[in-house]
């Protein structure tokens, strides 16, 4: 009765186990899919500004020493980390 109780316990850790990987994949995948560049509905290439960090149509962009900015004020302002 010992033995059968622990073969229980085992098989259930290893359900468990798989349960857990899958659940693990399937959050990195969708982390994955978030690091993907931006884009709209229309397929349209998003920038993130790099000032506040908000995003905008790439067409819009005020570029500066290689930094991306959503407006001519957050250009001048600067990148912030
Ligand atoms: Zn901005």
């Amino acid at each position: 009765m010992g033995k059968l109780l622990l073969w229980i316990g085992v098989v259930a850790v290893v359900v468990a186990m798989m349960k857990l990987s899958t659940i693990l994949q399937r959050k990195s995948e969708r982390a994955a899919d978030r690091r993907v560049p931006g884009r709209s509905g229309k397929g349209e290439l998003m920038l993130r500004c790099d000032h506040c960090g908000v995003h905008f149509p790439a067409e819009e962009a005020e570029r500066d020493a290689g930094h991306v900015y959503c407006s001519p004020e957050h250009r001048r302002a600067g990148a912030r980390p």
